[in-house]
């Protein structure tokens, strides 16, 4: 298959980055597209790994740049995609996992239509807050926010190609790895498909042709 963009959404909360990670430690047909981002580093998260964090000077000199394949803002901070990590990940044959809000996913789907937008559905409002107030890195202001947002992006669900209950982390991985490999067999992302069409249908035609008529 065509190495593809998996576009992962969900509100804040719904634990599409906790997928994400346990997808890729499963998996080494894929790689992770690290967003840069301007909002602070949170304690558990490494400069690189999870976001290149970005003064806001340097965001806007690299947007300016045309370095992002798309940019959104969130919570008053910027997150964009930079074009070099998907370059990155394409060539070397992987498909590039993007942890991106909807705004971001809109703008990937027009400029790349055939990526796959996976949506990741929280399995109740509790479980939503309770990630969100469990992390302890926000102040309850942007706890908030995000909470509001939340119920807005819920509301975008009908423009991704799947959606996945985020009940069991678990049998959430497995769901897209099985989304993932069924996308292989669409005809659209077979390579050589026509190709080798094209050469059975020439084998077909001789074989007809060499039974004898009576
Ligand atoms: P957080 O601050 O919780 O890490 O991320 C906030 C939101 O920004 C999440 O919905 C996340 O998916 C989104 N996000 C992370 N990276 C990017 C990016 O590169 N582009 C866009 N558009 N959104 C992103």
């Amino acid at each position: 298959m065509k190495p593809l963009l998996l576009v992962l959404s969900s509100p804040s909360g719904g634990g599409k980055t906790t997928i994400a990670k346990r997808l890729l430690q499963t998996r080494d047909d894929l790689g992770y597209s690290v967003s840069a981002t301007t909002r602070g580093m949170r304690p558990e998260e490494s400069d690189g790994v999870d976001y290149h964090f970005l003064p806001r000077k340097e965001f806007l000199r690299r947007q300016q740049a045309g370095e992002f394949l798309e940019w959104a803002t969130y919570g008053g901070e910027l997150y964009g995609t930079l074009k070099s990590e998907i370059n990155r990940i394409l060539s070397s044959g992987r498909h590039a996992v993007l942890d991106v809000e909807i705004e971001g996913a809109r703008q990937i789907r027009a400029g790349f239509p055939s990526s796959l937008h996976l949506f990741v559905i929280p399995p109740s409002a509790g479980a939503l807050i309770g990630r969100l107030t469990g992390r302890n890195t926000e102040p309850p202001e942007l706890i908030r926010e995000r909470i509001t947002r939340a119920a807005d992006e819920l509301a975008a669900v009908s423009e991704y190609d799947y959606a996945i209950l985020n009940q069991d982390v678990t049998l959430a991985v497995a769901q897209v790895a099985a989304i993932l490999d069924a996308e292989a067999w669409r005809v659209s992302r077979q390579d050589s498909l026509h190709e080798f069409i094209d050469r059975l249908r020439h084998d077909v035609i001789a074989a007809a042709s060499s039974i004898p008529v009576e």
